[in-house]
């Protein structure tokens, strides 16, 4: 393998890297991205996809087993349900390589080179690139580093054996009779959720006194509702110490000292993640730093000329499409064209049951700013869509300027609002006003009237409560 050389030098081919890659080879910008393992990252390989394709065959045979049980009040009626996970995971990895093999198409496509091997920093122009012992280096004019994030290990429940990461569950070939999930975040309750839908026993250990703690409870009310009726068993206040001796149950403590001990056939740890930013030279940089994560400015650029970085390695919010919009935006400025971070939003989705949606302010984030806002709150009990789908709990709420009623956020739980994240985050994102949510026409029946019907309830005339 000889050196090579070249204009752009991605590290990291996931949401933040290839799509800086795909958008640098459509300016033709001489680009080179390099990754360790498949493209697509996080995301495609372990993360969002594999995640919401679990999801989604849980919440299938969910509804057939409830039918088979005789409690699905459309009069459906099945027997025996069986769900061989084996065959369930066979084609979540058809999905997982369609589309990575997509990402290397495109890439291809676009005159970007794709290096496998993994990746060491010898100065801020230089990598050495080793794919099984083989070395090769790569110079280039500007580096962007896109290495993600890894799943946080807890000293005491190292993963392995019944330890499961993320990683790990999203793999299994078998349902756990009795899942402990530690950490009632994002990943906990995706996953626990659908392996209780799938016949686990769940039981969610949670730190602080509530799920989704970084949601506010209005939020999370309906979402613990929900996990209580499906049989999860949610124990807030809460922190894991470790496996028992005999390692088949989880240790667990409460904050007022009581233990408890909790049957375990398999632990997932989702306690967060952390920066993919060490063990592979990185802190010979000596990049200034935010906590663990590298510290960015406006234009994604470092503390180090021509070192950018995007995605989780700078932090929170660590979602796929904050990556991916760094990434494009990465891309143009090394091309030349003048470009800063100037969105106003990044929605949220939580693909719990049910979802929870949030783009921009909360009302308690408006005021801590000091801007006096109004709200409009409309229950999805009012709205005929979410009856037909069996599911009115939940709500939205929109958050708007008291003075001149532009929409600084909007919130909302409910089955398949995740959806709505698309209008919510371009009513936020074009300044739109509550006049302007609520002049529109919503199609009828939808889940996104009840979106008009917040913003008419925040200029105090909702029509259908
Ligand atoms: P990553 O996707 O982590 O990609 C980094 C890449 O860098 C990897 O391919 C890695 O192999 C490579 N790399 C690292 N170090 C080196 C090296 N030294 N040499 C060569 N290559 C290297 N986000 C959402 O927005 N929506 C979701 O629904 C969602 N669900 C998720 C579910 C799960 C279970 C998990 C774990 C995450 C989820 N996320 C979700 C988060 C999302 O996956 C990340 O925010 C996103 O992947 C970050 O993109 P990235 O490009 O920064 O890094
Ligand atoms: P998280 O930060 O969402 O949740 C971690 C939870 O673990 C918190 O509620 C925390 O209080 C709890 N916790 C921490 N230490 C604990 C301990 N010792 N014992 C018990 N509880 C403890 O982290 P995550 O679920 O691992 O997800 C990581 C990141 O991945 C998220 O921040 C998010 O950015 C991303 N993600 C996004 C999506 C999505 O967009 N739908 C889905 C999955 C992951």
């Amino acid at each position: 393998m000889g050196d090579l050389s070249c204009k752009l030098l991605i590290i990291g081919a996931g949401p933040g890297g290839y799509v800086c890659a795909i958008r640098a080879g459509q300016l033709g910008v001489d680009t080179i991205i390099v990754d360790k393992d498949n493209v697509g990252g996080t995301c495609l390989n372990v993360g969002c996809i594999p995640s919401k394709a679990l999801i989604h065959a849980a919440g299938n045979f969910h509804r057939i087993v409830e039918a088979a049980e005789g409690r699905s009040p459309l009069g459906l009626s099945a027997a025996n349900p069986r769900i061989d996970l084996k065959s369930t995971i066979a084609w979540k990895d058809g999905i997982v390589s369609r589309l990575t093999s997509g990402v290397g198409s495109l890439l291809k496509k676009n005159g970007v080179k794709l290096v496998h091997g993994h990746a060491r920093v010898l100065d801020g122009k230089t990598i050495e690139v080793d794919r099984n012992g083989e070395k090769q280096r790569i110079s280039a004019e500007t580096i962007v580093i896109a290495t993600g994030s890894v799943p946080v290990e807890l000293p005491f429940l190292p993963f392995g054996g019944r330890v499961l990461s993320s990683t790990d569950a999203l793999s299994l070939d078998a349902v756990p009779d009795n899942l402990v999930v530690v950490g009632g975040g994002y990943i906990g309750l995706e996953i626990g959720t659908a392996f209780r839908k799938l016949g686990a026993s769940v039981t969610v250990v949670e730190a602080a006194s509530r799920v989704l703690p970084q949601y506010d409870a209005d939020l999370t009310k309906p979402l613990t509702a929900r996990l209580k009726s499906l049989g999860i068993n949610v124990l807030t206040e809460m922190q894991a110490r470790g496996l028992t001796q005999d390692g088949r149950s989880l240790l667990a403590v409460s904050k007022s000292g009581e233990e408890h001990v909790l049957t375990a056939d398999s632990v997932l740890v989702t306690v967060g993640r952390r920066p993919a930013a060490t063990g592979w030279g990185l802190e010979s940089l000596k990049l200034t730093t935010s906590g663990h994560f590298v510290e960015i400015d406006d234009k994604c650029r470092t503390s180090m000329r021509g070192v950018y970085a995007i995605g989780d390695i700078t932090g929170e919010p660590m979602l796929a499409h904050r990556a991916m919009a760094q990434g494009e935006m990465v891309a143009e400025i090394v091309a030349g064209k003048k470009r800063a971070w100037d969105k106003v939003a990044i929605p949220a989705i939580c693909f719990t049951d049910p979802e929870i949606v949030s783009v921009g302010l909360s009302a308690e984030q408006a005021k801590a700013a000091d801007i006096a806002v109004t709200t409009g709150t409309f229950p999805f009990r009012g709205n005929g869509r979410a009856m037909t789908l069996e599911r009115d709990d939940g709500f939205v709420r929109i958050v708007a300027r008291a003075d001149n009623h532009v929409v600084l956020g909007i919130q909302a739980v409910g089955e398949g609002v995740a959806e709505l994240a698309t209008a919510f985050g371009l009513a936020v994102e074009m300044g739109a006003r509550l006049e302007d949510v609520a002049a529109t026409i919503h199609a009828h029946p939808s889940l996104g009237e009840a979106f008009q019907e917040a913003a008419l309830a925040g200029l105090g005339h909702a029509i259908h409560i």
